[in-house]
């Protein structure tokens, strides 16, 4: 497919899939975007038969998810847990510690490096694998068929074909009106990812996912941390018995939370911020210092560069590219999926729409149930759900039943010492077919793939509770829970 007339030079093509030089190819589908959005959609338009190209500017594959976001602030938030478990949460397991037990911010950071470029180098072995051509760099529209690309590396622009394109180009943080980003003392998640030091104060606009993750990595590290929150609930749409407990638990950690409250300025002074904030209710004013100020409060979607002028696309008024149910723009050969577009900004909602994307583009049809796609906070206890919340159903006029089922009655929940939080089940008051998942407590990330599987097969509560768990293991709060919705529970 090579066009020979436009040949410039190739460099190592017969040894890497990656094209550092110029030379225009067409190939049946371009994915702009390395993200789990594009990296997983160009993998499987590969393995579906179909000649693919990944363009990707980071310089590494992966994305926000991999680069800063999902990965690092899981390395920190597992690491931070596990210093904190050892200062504080050891001696009454009979683990005595000698020493001092102290951290070392660069070799923690260091910790989170290595997991994040292994991670990455594994996506560019893995376009290897499956032949998916990885083009380092920019991608911008030309028009419907034609891409430019300009290396990351100076190199000279080129242009690729494709008869189908599949934009992944993900989101950024969202900026607050008037508050300068430094990434040094006012930062984004990605900043506060990557701090040198310890800040003995971290204020954080923002009481959501992010917020809440990175609250969690300083507190565990002796910072007073401050969460100033616009809504009276933290957790960002979570179930509100869910977040009112995790609300609880983390204050017990030390963090500080001010809710119904905003922010009315955030300005750096050498090298601390003042952050004005106002009740919202009381209007009552109050001026606090940080050391370091996070701006979390959501992400929009990224466009920069694309020239989707150029070809019409269109955006909504969140800036969100607008696509059909089938992921098509209003040009038919070019798609959209991940962040950039609708929906929960979800590393595995936009794995998924990768996968369908491609699959459209294959065989003409594909498939994402946005009825099943779960949220994971990371947090201690974390928090975890799937599926509708007592307030949907409760909107939607449903009627439900509750089966709720504390860890503090768990067996192995009590065993580990780790017992705060519960499973909760929303079931059909009439089939008891399960409606939500909602967990607040150990492993509760790993526990809600079972709520998953049970809404996609339309399972019953009663079907979950006649399933044999193993003994003694979290997962039996999910089974007694499941019993609660129809019967009596039996160990509580
Ligand atoms: P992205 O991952 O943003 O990838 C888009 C890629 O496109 C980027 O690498 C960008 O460089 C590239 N790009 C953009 N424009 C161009 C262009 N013109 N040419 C070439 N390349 C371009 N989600 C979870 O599910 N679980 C988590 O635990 C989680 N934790 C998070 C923690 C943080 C701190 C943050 C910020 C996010 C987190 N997320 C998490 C959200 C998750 O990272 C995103 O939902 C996910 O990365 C979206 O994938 P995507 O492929 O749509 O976009
Ligand atoms: P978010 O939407 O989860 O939370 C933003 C919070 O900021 C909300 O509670 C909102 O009420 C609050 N807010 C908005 N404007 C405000 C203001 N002016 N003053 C005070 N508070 C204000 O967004 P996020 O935490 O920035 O995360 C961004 C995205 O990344 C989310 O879609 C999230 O799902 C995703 N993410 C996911 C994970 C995970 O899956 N574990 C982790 C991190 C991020």
């Amino acid at each position: 497919m090579l066009r020979s007339t436009q040949v410039l030079r190739n460099l190592n093509k017969s040894r890497f899939n990656f094209v550092r030089f110029a030379s225009t190819k067409e190939h049946d589908v371009v994915v702009i975007g390395g993200g789990p959005g594009g990296y997983v959609a160009a993998i499987k338009a590969a393995q579906l038969g179909l000649d693919t190209a990944c363009v990707e500017k980071r310089g590494k594959l992966g994305g926000t998810c991999l680069n800063v976001g999902c990965i690092p602030s899981k390395a920190l938030l597992n690491n931070t847990h596990l210093y904190h478990q050892i200062k504080h949460d050891s001696e009454h397991r009979g683990i005595e510690i000698a020493g001092d037990v102290s951290v070392n911010i660069t070799k923690l950071q260091e910790a989170k490096e290595k997991a994040v470029n292994g991670l990455t180098s594994g996506i560019e072995m893995l376009f290897k694998k499956n032949k998916v051509t990885y083009y380092k760099g920019e991608g911008s529209f030309i028009d419907e068929n034609n891409i430019k690309v300009k290396p990351i590396d100076g190199a000279e622009e080129f242009d690729i074909k494709a008869k189908d394109i599949i934009v992944a180009t993900g989101s950024e943080a969202t900026p607050f009106p008037g508050i300068e980003i430094d990434e040094e003392r006012i930062v984004t998640s990605t900043g506060a990812l990557s701090l040198k030091e310890l800040p003995k104060r971290l204020a954080i606009i923002g009481g959501g996912i992010i917020g809440l993750e990175m609250a969690s990595v300083y507190a565990r590290l002796g910072s007073e941390v401050t969460i100033i929150e616009f809504q009276n609930a933290i957790g960002a749409g979570m179930d509100a018995e869910v977040a009112k407990t995790s609300q609880k638990i983390l204050g017990k950690q030390g963090l500080k939370f001010k809710l119904g409250t905003k922010v009315t300025k955030g300005v750096r002074e050498g090298d601390i911020v003042k952050v004005g904030v106002e009740n919202v209710k009381s209007g009552e004013t109050e001026e606090l210092e940080a050391d370091v100020l996070l701006v979390a409060i959501g992400r929009r979607p990224y466009t920069d560069g694309l020239n989707f002028e150029a070809v019409g696309l269109e955006k909504d008024n969140k800036g969100r590219l607008v696509i059909d149910s089938e992921y098509r723009t209003n040009k038919q050969n070019i798609r959209v999926i991940g962040d950039v577009t609708f929906g929960a900004m979800l590393a595995h909602k936009a794995e998924e729409e990768g996968i369908a994307a491609a699959e459209y583009i294959k065989k003409g049809h594909g498939h994402v149930n946005y009825g099943n796609i779960p949220s994971v906070m990371y947090t201690h206890p974390e928090v975890a759900w799937v599926g509708s919340n007592e307030q949907q159903l409760k909107e939607q006029g449903i009627k439900y039943k509750v089966g709720k089922y504390p860890f503090i009655a768990n067996s192995r929940a009590k065993t580990n010492l780790d017992t705060e939080g519960f499973v909760k089940i929303l079931a059909d008051a009439e089939t008891q077919r399960v409606l939500g998942v909602h967990i607040i407590g150990p492993n509760a990330g790993e526990m809600i793939a079972e709520g998953g599987l049970a809404l996609e097969y339309g399972a019953s509560t009663e079907d979950i509770a006649r399933t044999c768990h193993a003994h003694p293991t979290l997962s039996e709060a999910f089974k007694e829970a499941a019993l609660g919705t129809f019967d009596k529970t039996i160990n509580f």
